[in-house]
């Protein structure tokens, strides 16, 4: 019998590290991406966690390596008035933009024989949920189809809209591999990339009352997202931005992020990365969940191609392996959220990391 094609709904990293592997075992496969490579998507770039080990497999942290990923093995921690001196990451990132890795997978993908789509969306068509009326839910996928179609927008999340921010910069002196500010408003990231770059990268959050977020200011509002990216006059974060020089082609932004953890078997479709659900961006781990989604997809989804289960169980056997490996990390990535966003635990926290290896350690592990 010939091998069933796969549809893979999404050309991010989840959709195209499954591309990669299914093609790496002669599966027919599309991927439609509704949008365009290379480009700069609001993103860390700060790849941590157990997805380094899936791209090692997959052949793929080589290609990342040579395309100039950067080795990352220090963190440090500030608050607008307290800072903790750089400490080691118990296991090692790598960092590098999303401009050079989309890209590079879809590639990959297309030298191995996959049908890439680019610029086409595929129509997700919302239907009303009986239990549910005034919601859209988005409409089950046809056998065959994954959705990799990353996160699922939503305005407001407890009185509160999420937003992100990116932009490369140079001039920036760093004292850590990775640096990370927070705020009572949010937390920005800072490490180095690939081409001598500094990603300077946001999640902030606004009350909804307060009106708009970054989906209805004009495409250059400079003056916008530089304030927000800055920080406080006179925080460690403020100071070390102080002479950047901003790559303003690189900036763009995201807006309607939800962050409460949702299970994949809660999911009627076959879903990968982020459409399960997103990890707060602190960790550095979406990235990896994206790339371990996808590997943990490869066995059943070969199977359902060779018609060795049915469609029923691939879902539920891909979505059983998720839960299994990213439920534990999820709760205790929204517990440190929690924690760093309080203002009143702020400083504590920054002091905390500074102090005790054991809790920074733990914080580490435990969210990976
Ligand atoms: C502020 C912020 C900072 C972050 N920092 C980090 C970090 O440092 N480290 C880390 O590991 N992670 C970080 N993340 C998370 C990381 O970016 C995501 O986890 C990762 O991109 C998920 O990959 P994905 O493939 O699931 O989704 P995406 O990369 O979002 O890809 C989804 C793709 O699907 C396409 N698509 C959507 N709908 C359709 C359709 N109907 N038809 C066709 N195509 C469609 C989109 O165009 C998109 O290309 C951060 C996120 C945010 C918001």
């Amino acid at each position: 019998m010939a091998a069933k094609a796969i549809t893979i709904v999404g050309g991010g990293l989840a959709g195209l590290t499954l591309g990669i592997s299914l093609r790496q075992r002669d599966v027919p496969v599309t991927v439609w991406e509704a949008g365009h490579y290379p480009r700069h998507r609001v993103c860390g770039e700060f790849i941590s966690g157990r997805g380094q080990e899936t791209l090692s497999r997959l052949g793929l942290r080589e290609l990342l390596e040579r395309a100039g990923a950067v080795s990352a093995s220090t963190a440090a921690f500030f608050s607008a008035t307290q800072s903790s001196p750089p400490r080691s990451l118990p296991t090692r990132a790598i960092c590098l933009s999303r401009f050079v890795m989309d890209e590079l997978l879809a590639n990959g993908f297309q030298m191995l024989g996959g049908e890439l789509r680019i610029g086409q969306r595929w129509p997700v068509v919302g239907v009303r949920a009986s239990a549910c009326p005034d919601r859209l839910k988005p409409e089950l996928q046809p056998e065959g189809v994954v959705r990799a179609t990353g996160r699922r927008a939503q305005t407001e999340e407890n009185g509160s809209r999420w937003f992100g921010l990116k932009v490369h910069a140079r001039n920036v002196p760093l004292i850590a591999d990775l640096e990370m500010h927070i705020s009572p408003r949010g937390y920005v990231g800072l490490c180095r990339v690939d081409g001598g770059a500094v990603n300077v990268c946001g999640l902030f959050r606004r009350r909804a009352s307060e009106g708009d977020t970054p989906q209805n200011w004009p495409r250059r509002d400079l003056r916008g997202w530089r304030e927000w990216l800055r920080g406080q006059n006179g925080s460690p974060l403020h100071q070390r931005l102080a002479g950047a020089e901003f790559d303003e082609s690189s900036f763009c932004a995201v807006a309607g992020i939800s962050l409460r953890p949702q299970r994949a078997a809660a999911r009627a479709e076959c879903c990968v990365g982020d459409a399960i659900t997103m990890i707060p961006p602190v960790t550095g781990n979406g990235m990896s969940m994206a790339f371990e989604s996808a590997e943990l997809a490869i066995e059943p989804l070969a199977a359902w191609s060779g018609g060795e289960i049915s469609w029923a169980e691939t879902r539920q056997t891909l979505a059983y392996r998720c839960d299994a490996a990213f439920a534990r990390r999820l709760a205790w990535a929204k517990w440190l959220q929690q924690m760093m966003l309080a203002p009143s635990l702020q400083n504590a926290l920054v002091r905390f990391v500074a102090r005790s290896e054991w809790f920074w350690r733990t914080a580490f592990e435990r969210t990976r």
